[in-house]
């Protein structure tokens, strides 16, 4: 194995399991789930998680080896195959993380807005191990989500980075998902109606929906 694979490798694996995640966040202060590993059964799950933290990003997760792997999405995802999506990894989550749907209080590790933006089941397309695909740095992966279905590609370009596109098939699309389809797929809210529902920060929530609302707004007064 040539010594560059070694070192992408065991720098992945330095963000694996839930110390990272555990040591970040202090449960008595933020309703997010305590660190637990847990052997999921049936079919894999996914979760993209729309979060306003100090900046809007898309928390892309997948379940492999009973935790959610983890990589935040600036952009979020796109449906169109031209488009490479940066998807930074970062710490494994807890696998009951995928239904978090709330706020993390400011001042907190990723203090803001979360909304489960799309959530499914996934299976990688040439390795049966959810585990040994993602460590292979390469896969093909195929979504059965709400919004994002279909055959995708992560690709490891190097220590954090990754890049998430989708593949060409019935699918594809140069539809902007993140605009057309902004709301939960759990309860139908904007992320303002959840800061607004859980006391959070409504004016830095809004900054993460779509335009046309403020223009709703404005029409009204
Ligand atoms: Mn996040």
């Amino acid at each position: 194995m040539a010594p560059a694979t070694k070192t992408r490798r065991s720098r992945l694996t330095s963000r694996q399991g839930l110390d990272v995640y555990e040591r970040k966040r202090d449960f008595k202060k933020t309703p997010e789930p305590a660190p637990r590993r847990v052997k999921g059964t049936g079919p894999l799950k996914f979760v993209v998680q729309k979060h306003r933290a100090t900046a809007l990003h898309y928390d892309f997760r997948l379940e492999a080896g009973g935790t959610l792997r983890s990589w935040a999405v600036p952009k979020g995802p796109s449906l169109d195959p031209k488009q490479k999506r940066l998807a930074m990894e970062v710490e494994d989550h807890p696998l009951e993380y995928a239904s978090f749907e709330g706020i993390i209080p400011e001042g907190e590790y990723g203090g803001g807005t979360v909304m489960v933006w799309d959530e499914g089941h996934w299976a990688p397309m040439e390795d049966a191990d959810p585990v040994r695909a993602l460590a292979k740095g390469e896969l093909r992966l195929l979504l059965d989500g709400k919004k994002l279905k279909g055959s995708w590609t992560l690709v490891n370009t190097g220590d954090r980075r990754w890049l998430l596109m989708k593949r060409k098939d019935e699918y594809a699309s140069t539809e902007d998902i993140t605009v057309t389809q902004p709301r939960s797929v759990r309860t139908k809210r904007l992320l303002a109606d959840i800061a607004r529902d859980a006391g959070g920060d409504v004016a830095k929530a809004a900054t993460g929906d779509p335009k046309i609302k403020k223009a709703r707004a404005a029409a009204k007064r």
